[in-house]
């Protein structure tokens, strides 16, 4: 089976949020993990993809259509909602904004969470080994790997990569 949407769209990137945050202190640790793994995932996909859109070609120091300074985005394959491939450096890629919701989820305003059908084919087709990967990684059954060891893999990748 093809990657595919599994669960039903579900609009999340806009709603407000009503009130102040209530959390467990245990939930927040949570959070800031997972902000700090989010930020170090961010950075090598950046440094991996040499701060350019993927698709597009464009970088920090282009102009987009609109002539304005491009915006880089950390753009996800399975929806990031999924932790098991969330921090997988196969599952993201750097996209400028127009590309990444211009033509990653097509949808201007309602930000979907899975990619367009089309999209998912060009990203099957130009990552053909990242796409078989996140593949094996979907049906992966097995428990889910700690934040420490999630860091020391994208640690050790910012290593290599600055290298
Ligand atoms: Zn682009």
């Amino acid at each position: 089976m093809p990657l595919s949407r599994k669960t039903p769209l579900r609009r999340t990137a806009f709603k407000r949020r009503r009130g102040p945050i209530k959390a467990s202190p245990k939930t927040l640790e949570k959070r800031i993990r997972e902000k700090m793994l989010d930020d170090l995932c961010r950075e090598v996909t950046f440094l991996r993809d040499r701060h350019t859109c993927v698709r597009c070609g464009r970088g920090l120091l282009d102009l987009n259509k609109f002539g304005k300074p491009t915006v880089l985005h950390w753009a996800h394959v399975i929806t990031r909602r999924i932790r098991r491939t969330r921090w997988r450096l196969e599952n993201v890629m750097t996209l400028c904004e127009g590309c990444h919701f211009g033509f990653w989820h097509r949808a201007k305003i309602r930000m979907q969470d899975w990619p367009d059908q089309k999209a998912m084919e060009w990203f099957e087709m130009k990552f053909t080994d990242r796409y078989a990967m996140l593949r094996l990684m979907q049906n992966d059954r097995s428990p889910l790997p700690d934040a420490t060891l999630v860091r020391m893999y994208l640690e050790h990748e910012r290593r290599r990569l600055a290298a």
